[in-house]
């Protein structure tokens, strides 16, 4: 089903999932499992992550296979960078073969420890490009949205022009970077809708399983830690089942007061852990 479809009917709940490494699973059922117990609380989507450079793209669009097999709707990821107008050609006919409707098109990043053959920039400089080149096929698009600015960025008003281009270029919905502060999204999606964005603006929401990942998260992605969860991670931070315990309801209080602030869609960063997800879902009240 397309998810602009879905968001006319009704706020969502959505999941990200990546492909796993090849040595960590080789046949897929270990993601198989994992989607499979999502299944239990009827996610609106699942969206399949893609590295920069194609390195998984044969897991990714197995990955999406299996999301359809499981009677739910994938939301693939594709990155612009290293990629021809032909490769992504190719990569949409097998979405479009399998049945995969919606795509959300991104730059992505030159990961540091690759070397392209070529401008890694050849045919699609940013994901406004790639939308543009998407949108005839027919793909309900989504891009992504940074409430605390992309760091690439000169200043947050810009990225909200960049997400109106979008929006003109076919993209009906936005999915945003984690944040950990409710009070920045709302006054990000105000600044949004003042600003005359009409699509949905889809909450990303990362759970929080261990202080180490939490720290490394905020240096790479620049988000600001509020008072509350710094106090949590000092105080749990040397115990991995009370920090699961504390971040879990840390997240599910996140998302009960987006809901309440009347967000249009809550999509979890699952990093592939069923069982603390569902736990998260359970606690925010969302699904019964
Ligand atoms: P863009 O929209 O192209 O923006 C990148 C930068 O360029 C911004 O600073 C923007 O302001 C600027 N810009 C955009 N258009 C123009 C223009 N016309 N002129 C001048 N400047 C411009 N990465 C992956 O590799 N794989 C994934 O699966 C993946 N999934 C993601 C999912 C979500 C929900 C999010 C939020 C991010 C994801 N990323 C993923 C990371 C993403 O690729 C990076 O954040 C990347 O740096 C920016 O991608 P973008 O699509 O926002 O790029």
């Amino acid at each position: 089903m397309r998810i602009d479809s879905i968001l006319k009917e009704r706020r969502t709940l959505s999941f990200e999932v990546f492909p796993p490494k090849q040595e960590h699973d080789q046949d897929l059922s270990g993601i198989r499992r994992t989607l499979s117990a999502l299944t239990a609380v009827s996610p609106d989507f699942v969206s399949v992550t893609y590295g920069a450079g194609g390195q998984n793209r044969p897991r990714a669009l197995d990955i999406a296979e299996i999301v359809l097999s499981l009677a739910m709707t994938p939301l693939s990821h594709l990155t612009a960078v290293g990629y021809t107008q032909k490769d992504t050609e190719r990569v949409t006919d097998a979405l479009s073969g399998l049945g995969v409707e919606n795509v959300l098109a991104l730059r992505g990043d030159v990961p540091a420890e690759m070397k392209f053959p070529q401008d890694p920039w050849v045919d699609f400089r940013y994901a406004l490009d790639l939308a543009e080149f998407i949108a005839p096929k027919r793909f309900c698009l989504g891009g992504a949205a940074y409430p605390e600015k992309h760091p690439e960025s000169p200043d947050a008003a810009w990225d909200v022009e960049v997400m109106l281009r979008k929006e003109r270029k076919g993209v009906s919905f936005f999915i945003t970077q984690l944040f950990f502060d409710n009070a920045v999204f709302f006054k990000f999606r105000d600044k949004c809708r003042e600003a005359g964005l009409r699509a949905p603006i889809i909450a990303g929401i990362m759970p929080i399983f261990k202080a180490q990942q939490i720290r490394r998260i905020v240096e790479i992605s620049g988000c600001s830690v509020p008072e509350k969860l710094e106090t949590i991670l000092d105080r749990y931070g040397g115990n991995d089942a009370a920090m699961e315990n504390a971040g879990s309801d840390y997240a599910a209080s996140q998302i009960t007061e987006l809901w309440n602030g009347g967000v249009e869609g809550i999509h979890l960063y699952t990093m592939n852990k069923s069982r603390q997800v569902l736990d998260i879902v359970a606690r925010s009240g969302l699904r019964r």
